[in-house]
């Protein structure tokens, strides 16, 4: 196309045209037969049985031929970047590998056309894959009871919360506080507070951790339970995991684990040791479905036989070797989505773990560890500052700062991050979690090589020096890519989705 064209020469990327921009009303890819004579005698003709003033004349949809609409979409695809793209380090999300057999089972024409309403004497299958996954997350986890249905990770920690304070209505215990280290994610804070709780925020301690000492001067008899994730964002294991437990079963309060970050430890420790009474866990990161733009998640919670009781219905049981949903949950929190949950992403985690095995399960978690502790080496042997924890191994993730490239050269995190992309790498996460300055938040996940491991590490090398020498390279950054840099605040303010308000807001600066 032209304009695609005409940016590309510019040094701008390409901006693909909406297919409305690129079609032409009127035109068609696809020719509809006429009806068969036949049917027009025994229907009459449309024109004469649909009522006159409700017939349009026209419909404004553009039309394209069938080559036209499979470039488009093929062009869409190619200005995004996946994992299947290269490395992607994205920080606290997990960004593994989905092997393509897990998307072909996934998209089994049987499971793909299944219908939500269907009896249950036709959806022993499904309901059997669904109990069997419960059942694999319990051996992982120790926890003794699952729902599958919360469609996220956020879904799951509220899910969480309202279980919480469901348990304390039934004591009557007026308890409505929500004890958050701050190194949680974001959503902590936000499922605890769309439940009914106050905020009570835990500082870390020097070494990243929670403070046992801030921890004790915040129990109190209002406190109903701590959302920990361990380890924690900075990527270093909570050590102090069982005193805080202690201190809050001690206090009749429940501790909550953020699983997202299951994959540092799936398979080596359990969280029912750990003294976790409930968790949940991401199927979209450690159980390898895909995730990202917006598409579906799933996020299991698991409980301990203390809190079964209050699980959302429906519950899969299995009674005389037949699988049924059951309503019979006695003080449940209620309905929390629709039909079974989210079954693709389902089916893709019990694929994976099925793939895996129990031994697969616990190698996978490995790889990812030794992978994270190679690439955060590595990147300190060449400069790189990692303000918390950096005297001892870290799990699956690290966290470097970057602020003395700020200091020393004006650089920041965003600049240093977009460069990466000019590179063929997709950044990390950065500006998380908020108590690093400049953050850096780094996953290579198990499924990259050395080799690819080694590539990353080298393109930050490479952005270092720019940083040093020409630093309105790394400034301007990405040059390479299909959108170069962007105004982040306009952007978010103002979308330009269409080249046609592209070339004018161009125009207009010019
Ligand atoms: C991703 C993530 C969540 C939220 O999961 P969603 O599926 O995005 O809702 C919660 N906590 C942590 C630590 C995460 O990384």
């Amino acid at each position: 196309m032209r304009y695609r064209q005409a940016r590309w020469e510019a040094g701008e990327g390409i901006l693909e045209p909406t297919i409305f921009e690129l079609g032409k009303i009127g035109e068609g890819g696809v020719v509809v037969a006429k009806p068969d004579n036949r049917i027009i005698e025994e229907t009459g003709k449309l024109e004469d049985i649909l009522p006159k003033k409700l017939v349009r004349e026209n419909i404004s949809i553009p039309g394209l031929t069938e080559p036209e609409v499979a470039r488009h979409f093929n062009h869409l695809t190619q200005m995004n970047f996946g994992v299947d793209s290269g490395p992607y380090w994205l920080g606290s999300c997990t960004m593994k590998y989905t092997p393509k057999l897990v998307m072909r089972l996934a998209s089994y024409h049987e499971l793909r056309e299944l219908h939500p309403y269907s009896p249950e004497e036709l959806t022993q299958g499904i309901l059997r894959v669904l109990y069997e996954l419960q059942n694999m997350l319990s051996i992982i986890t120790g926890l003794t009871h699952f729902t599958l249905q919360p469609a996220a990770g956020a879904h799951g920690e509220l899910v969480g919360a309202l279980i919480m304070r469901k348990r304390f209505l039934d004591l009557s215990e007026r308890r409505d506080e929500m004890l958050i280290p701050d190194s949680a994610h974001g959503s902590n804070f936000a499922s605890a507070t769309m439940a009914g709780f106050k905020i009570v925020r835990i500082p870390p301690s020097d070494e990243g951790t929670i403070d046992l000492s801030a921890l004790r001067a915040a129990i109190n008899e209002k406190t109903a339970g701590m959302m920990v994730t361990n380890p924690n964002t900075l990527g270093i294991f909570e050590n102090n995991i069982l005193e805080a437990a202690d201190m809050l079963h001690n206090n009749g309060s429940y501790l909550y684990y953020d699983g997202a970050n299951l994959n540092a430890i799936m398979g080596w420790l359990r969280l029912s040791d750990m003294g976790v009474d409930l968790a949940h866990f991401n199927m979209h990161k450690t159980f390898s479905a895909p995730h990202g733009g917006g598409g579906p998640g799933a996020g299991a919670v698991g409980v301990t036989n203390e809190l079964k009781d209050y699980l959302p219905v429906p519950i899969i049981v299995k009674e005389e070797n037949r699988y049924k949903l059951s309503y019979e949950v006695p003080k449940s929190i209620g309905k929390v989505r629709m039909f079974y949950g989210n079954v693709g992403v389902l089916v893709k985690a019990w694929s994976y773990l099925k793939l895996l095995g129990s031994e697969g399960v616990r190698t996978s978690s490995g790889i990812a560890v030794l992978n994270a502790n190679y690439a955060r080496k590595r990147l300190m042997d060449i400069g790189f500052e990692v303000p918390y924890g950096k005297n001892r191994p870290c799990k699956h993730e690290f966290v470097l700062s970057l602020s003395n490239f700020r200091r020393e050269y004006g650089i920041k995190a965003l600049d240093f991050a977009k460069a990466l992309i000019d590179r063929g790498y997709h950044p990390p996460t950065i500006y998380f979690p908020p108590i690093v300055h400049e953050a850096f938040m780094m996953e290579p996940t198990e499924s990259d090589s050395l080799r690819e491991i080694d590539g990353y590490i080298d393109a930050m090398r490479e952005i270092k020096e720019s940083a040093k020498e020409k630093p309105d390279e790394v400034l301007n950054a990405p040059r390479n890519a299909a959108i170069t840099r962007i105004n982040d605040a306009l952007a978010n303010k103002k979308l330009w989705l269409t080249w046609k308000i592209y070339k004018e807001s161009k125009e207009r600066e010019n």
